[in-house]
């Protein structure tokens, strides 16, 4: 089967309120490729943070309502393992300190170059591709946590961000069945309309995945629907 090829644009969530540091990054980095999603409050960049569609995180610390830290707290008790990289107004140690052991993965202390940014953002994607390879496998079958490829026998499938989340979440635990209203909640992170058919959608785009991979062979590994519940994923 064919895959893709094109390389995708690696993609950042500003969370950043000034408006001056907002325009300089954005513009930055737009330039060198990134594509970047703004926030100017903490509660709308934990909300965009919870679709877990980013590279990257930029985080300032200070803002209006909810900050940084806090934010970054959450992100990480949710599991969202995003890598984070804070801004820090003041050059307060506290605070720094207390964003690494958070979970942050690196900080600029404002004012900064925007090219000291992509460095650090290079570093960081250099040091989790060379981390070792995190795999769930089931057989033949290969998920790629890093690179969020699908493999079988050598061939390859790429996976949305959606498609990806969904089948992890399902692969983590094969045989249990899970209700479309965990899925939602899970992969889409918020409260949908229940009569909503994104999941089946998305299962089916993942099946059909699953299906070209094992190419005519018997499906060893699938997901089974259980009518008016859910899914569940069948080594
Ligand atoms: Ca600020």
């Amino acid at each position: 089967m064919s895959t893709h090829q094109e390389k995708l644009s690696l993609r950042v969530l500003l969370v950043e309120d000034e408006q001056k540091i907002a325009d300089f990054v954005c513009s930055g980095l737009n330039a060198r490729g990134f594509v970047v999603e703004h926030c100017r409050t903490g509660h709308q960049g934990l909300e965009a943070a919870k679709r877990q569609e980013h590279d990257f995180i930029v985080l300032d610390i200070m803002l209006p309502g909810r900050d940084g830290l806090s934010v970054l707290k959450e992100i990480r008790a949710l599991g969202i393992s995003t890598p984070v990289v804070l801004l820090t107004a003041r050059n307060e140690l506290g605070d720094r300190l207390e964003g690494l052991e958070l979970g942050a993965d690196d900080y600029m202390a404002k004012p900064f170059f925007v090219e000291e940014l992509v460095a650090r953002l290079h570093v960081i994607r250099r040091r989790i591709l060379g981390a070792g390879h995190d795999v769930l496998q089931y057989g033949k079958f290969r998920l790629d946590l890093v690179s969020r490829k699908l493999s079988y026998e050598g061939r390859e499938a790429e996976l949305t961000a959606r498609e990806f989340t969904l089948l992890e979440y399902l692969m983590r635990a094969p045989g249990q069945l899970f209700t479309r209203a965990q899925i939602l909640e899970h992969v889409w992170g918020y409260d949908f309309d229940p009569t909503t058919n994104v999941v089946d959608v998305c299962i089916k785009r993942i099946r059909n995945k699953l299906a070209l991979l094992q190419d005519g062979e018997d499906l060893s590994v699938h997901i089974d629907a259980v009518r008016g519940v859910g899914y569940r994923f069948k080594p």
